[in-house]
């Protein structure tokens, strides 16, 4: 019997060699053999993981040199018409990816809500389209050449065109009768490969809230693959429920559904829908999202309490591994007791192997390396919930007894505005900028040298002071209303806090995927949280010491820190929230007292935390809301409180943002010119807005005409008593070169209008 199933696998390696090896081709320090021959031998490594932690459904395409959703476009030949002309494959796969001097990449954007990008496909009912198998085929052969029969990843129909864009108007559905006929071809090829082959298609879109038009489409789609001789077909969901796909599936003749249940859950019409159906449930209950061990006993509990026949059951990963760091076998800096909490994605494996061995037979018949893995894992799960390493009596009581006062800012905004406007007495339409200015080589080599010892103390924190005392010079210069000290000390805006608040741990290697060889590190957040000591008093009071004018104080919010952190799953996520919100409260309070007067609280991962399905946004927002209130609730009336959001779509969320209740808020709004604004005037915002006045994004230096049109703009939409005139978000990533010049535009511009 078939017992355990892993939806998909990283690829970019356990030490990030397909990242190395692709970078050094880009460069043309190698050429693509280089890249093949180490793509080749990690495919081969990942195959015999799989095999040795004894998974029996392992995939092959699940592998990419840069993103499946572009390998499924090359797959089907929907190459954009600038790039027809590129004779080279690879040339021209990766030009789509990356652009090359001729030609702009295709979109990026993110899968669900996970933070890997996948590249947009860009089709038109114009094109011509043609299957080209060669990778998948080649895939599956290399495995079997390793004596492995894998199952064939491939990204339904569905899913494709609902994440794909329409070049010329339409919608992507439109193009549905042109690609199903190439996804059948494509099955009749695989069928003639080998017999009774799995082909897993990933419809992760069916867990958002789908219309009876695509669920129409997924019965017809999978009516006519399903009638490809010679194959079984498994459609695979994840992240949240998929209960009416499931019952729409059931009806098809395709061999197993894939469920999360995790992140999701079945609901009884699609329990029952399975059961009658005799189809295979594959069975999603090892976390791919998350890196805590699973809790084997109560995995056994659910599967048991499905109700479904052995049979009809897989165990399975709840989705691909790929948003999970690699391994812990690298990690030397983690303590013990938090290690035995973790499993990354070879771990997760081994708990795979174990809960199905459980499951199908019995606990007497383990072997022995499978008896002290149960043992081990019953052991961690235990200390887990008692340790004192992770429970904290005080933090909790504090979440507990928070009172009213300590919910959100007693003064309403109209008077607070008032006061505020009598202290900070700054001359209409002030100007500010996000937080950061450019981070040099300089900066960046003096924190790796203090990170590895080579530098005391003293010597990197004169490296900061020197360029916040030019960072201050600059912006006096200039004559900007309200300073920023530069951020010289962040490597990154979560990290940064992450590292000085107490339950967070690192990662040395814990690298997860976000786009093309792109990683991030994020930090997991195992404990209570808390706050030994001030973050950021020294530098920020350092830096107004510098200058008679306001310098702003700049923190990172509680929900921010939270989205791009791995989260505690013993506890909600609203928790956790809540906790680093009072150590957020606590530096604020601090700044404040040290004669501070404005304090800006980073929000750039807000809207990322929005659930998939809409009936689930509102349970969010309002923990969302309450944290980033319960953060700034300790200001006083006189401190102004700033936020910062890297985005501008805010038509369906303009009522939280303005629950949040920040004095000021800065947007990202200069590449939409003030159609956006209007938003906040037909809603009525009444709080202070900085929409951005030109776009950071690009190294382009706005000239001063232009950022007096966007002012003027901005006035046609908003009061100027009402406006602020900002970038639109953070300056590290540009250079000097071209910060001062358009930041010395955008005050000129400024004066002219007052
Ligand atoms: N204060 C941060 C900065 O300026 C904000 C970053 C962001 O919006 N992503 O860099
Ligand atoms: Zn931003």
């Amino acid at each position: 019997m078939s017992k355990n199933y892993v939806i998909g696998f990283p690829r970019i390696g356990e030490k990030r060699e397909l990242k190395f090896a692709l970078e050094d081709f880009w460069a043309k320090r190698s050429d693509f053999s280089e890249v093949e021959k180490v793509a080749k031998m990690l495919k081969k490594r990942h195959w015999e993981y799989q095999r040795e932690a004894g998974i029996d459904h392992i995939s092959s395409n699940d592998f990419s040199y840069y993103d499946n959703m572009l390998d499924t476009a090359v797959m089907l030949g929907a190459i954009p018409t600038r790039f027809q002309d590129i004779e080279d494959p690879t040339a021209q796969y990766f030009a789509m990816a990356r652009g090359d001097e001729k030609r702009t990449a295709m979109s990026m954007t993110k899968w669900l809500n996970t933070n890997y990008h996948y590249i947009v496909p860009e089709l038109s009912l114009s094109d011509n389209y043609g299957l080209n198998l060669t990778k998948i085929t080649d895939e599956y052969n290399e495995a079997k050449a390793q004596g492995l029969k894998t199952k064939i990843n491939l990204i339904g129909p569905i899913t494709f065109l609902a994440l794909s864009r329409r070049v010329d108007s339409g919608d992507t559905f439109e193009l549905f009768d042109k690609i199903l006929p190439l996804y059948k071809e494509a099955l009749e090829k695989i069928a003639s490969l080998d017999s009774d082959i799995i082909v897993q298609f990933d419809e992760p879109i069916f867990v958002k809230d789908v219309s009876t038009k695509e669920l129409s489409l997924l019965k017809r789609a999978y009516d006519q693959l399903g009638s490809v001789e010679g194959i079984k077909i498994a459609v695979v969901t994840y992240f949240n429920s998929a209960n009416e796909a499931t019952k729409v599936l059931a009806n098809t003749s395709v061999w197993a559904i894939g469920l999360d249940l995790i992140y999701g859950e079945l609901d009884e019409g699609a329990t029952q829908a399975v059961a009658q159906s005799g189809k295979v449930l594959i069975a999603g209950i090892v976390d791919g999202r998350n890196i805590w061990i699973n809790d084997i006993d109560e995995s056994l509990k659910k599967l048991h309490s499905l109700g479904l026949p052995k049979e009809q059951i897989i165990v399975s990963s709840s989705c691909s591994l790929l948003h999970l760091p690699f391994t812990l076998k690298y990690e030397e800096k983690l303590s013990t007791e938090i290690k035995s909490w973790l499993s990354f994605a070879l771990e997760k494996l081994d708990e795979l192997s174990l809960i199905s061995t459980l499951f199908f037979e019995t606990e007497a018949e383990l072997d022995q390396q499978k008896q002290t893995q149960l043992t081990q894992n019953r052991q961690a799960i235990s200390t887990r919930k008692n340790s004192t390493l992770i429970h904290k009596e005080e933090i909790k009581q504090r979440v507990a007894n928070l009172t009213e006062s300590a919910l959100g800012r007693s003064t309403p905004f109209e008077e607070r505005i008032k006061k505020q406007k009598a202290t900070l007495k700054l001359p209409t339409l002030p100007t500010t900028t996000i937080g950061s200015f450019p981070q040099t080589t300089e900066l960046r080599s003096a924190r790796k040298a203090f990170k590895q010892g080579e530098i005391d103390t003293n010597a990197y924190e004169q490296v900061m002071k020197n360029y916040i005392d030019e960072c201050v010079a600059f912006q006096e210069e200039i004559d900007l209303d309200v300073l920023v000290h530069g951020e010289p000390e962040r490597n990154d805006m979560v990290e940064y806090f992450g590292e000085m608040l107490e339950g967070f741990a690192f990662t040395q290697n814990g690298w997860v995927q976000s786009y093309g060889s792109r990683c991030v590190k994020p930090p997991l957040i195992y404990a209570d949280v808390s706050r030994p000591k001030p973050m950021t008093l020294d530098w920020i009071t350092y830096a107004q010491s510098k200058t008679d004018r306001i310098m702003k104080g700049m923190l990172t919010g509680p929900v921010t820190i939270l989205n791009w952190s791995f989260v505690r799953d013993d506890q909600p996520r609203s928790l956790t929230a809540k906790q680093i919100a009072l150590a957020i409260a606590d530096e604020i309070d601090d700044l404040q007292k040290a004669g501070i007067k404005i304090i800006q609280v980073d929000e750039a991962a807000f809207k990322e935390g929005y659930p998939l399905k809409k009936d689930q946004a509102s349970e969010y927002e309002q923990w969302a809301v309450e944290s980033f209130k319960i953060a700034t609730a300790v200001a006083d009336d006189e401190t102004q409180i700033h936020t910062h959001m890297c985005y501008s779509d805010f038509n369906d969320i303009i009522r939280t943002i303005e629950a949040m209740d920040a004095d000021v808020i800065s947007i990202e709004t200069a590449r939409s010119g003030n159609r956006l604004l209007k938003i906040f005037k037909d809603h009525g915002y009444k709080q202070e807005v900085g929409p951005g006045v030109y776009d950071i994004h690009s190294p382009r230096v706005p000239s001063q005409e232009e950022i007096e049109k966007q002012i003027a703009l901005l006035l046609e939409v908003l009061p100027k008593e009402q406006l602020w005139i900002n970038p639109d978000c953070g300056l590290k990533t540009r250079k000097w070169e071209e910060v001062k010049p358009s930041l010395e535009h955008m005050v000129k511009a400024t004066k002219k209008f007052r």
